[in-house]
């Protein structure tokens, strides 16, 4: 199962904000939709991603004056992506690898999409179910 199939299934709308949005508005956005993370986007370019951990992370820290502070101030710049023709299994060990549960979907330096770990998660045990439902024809069928 390849990321061009998630994104066939799941639809290719990514939830994206600007460096400049507060941390309240974006809090707002994640519950509205929910969502656990918006990629944030400066015209085309990808500028980082932003993550209900980071909201977390921002209030602990400063408290209700986080909310007031920008999207810039608490994304992660150094966005992990991954690409059409990754598989469901790399798009797992990149989140693994990474320890984050949202990995956006770029093609020709163009967010076209993005996965997250509930996406790979249900098509992996979709797959564990059709393999079990093989063997079990297999030893029917012996
Ligand atoms: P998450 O598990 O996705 O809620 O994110 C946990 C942390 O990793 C947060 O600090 C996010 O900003 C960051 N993060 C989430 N996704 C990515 C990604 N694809 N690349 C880099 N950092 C990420």
């Amino acid at each position: 199962m390849t990321v061009q199939r998630i994104l066939n299934d799941k639809g290719s709308a990514v939830t994206t904000c600007r460096p400049a949005d507060t941390i309240a508005n974006v809090a707002k956005v994640l519950a509205d939709k929910k969502i656990g993370a918006v990629v944030v986007t400066e015209g085309d370019a990808v500028r980082g991603i932003l993550s209900e951990r980071d909201i977390v992370r921002a209030i602990a820290g400063q408290g209700d004056k986080a909310l007031g502070k920008p999207a810039s101030d608490y994304m992660t710049e150094n966005v992990v992506t991954c690409a059409l023709h990754d598989t469901n299994d790399d798009v797992m060990q990149i989140m693994t690898g990474g320890r984050f549960r949202h990995a956006p979907v770029v093609e020709d330096g163009k967010l076209v999409g993005i996965i997250s770990i509930g996406d790979v998660v249900k098509r992996r045990i979709a797959e564990i179910e059709r393999e079990a439902a093989e063997i079990r024809e297999y030893i029917t069928m012996a």
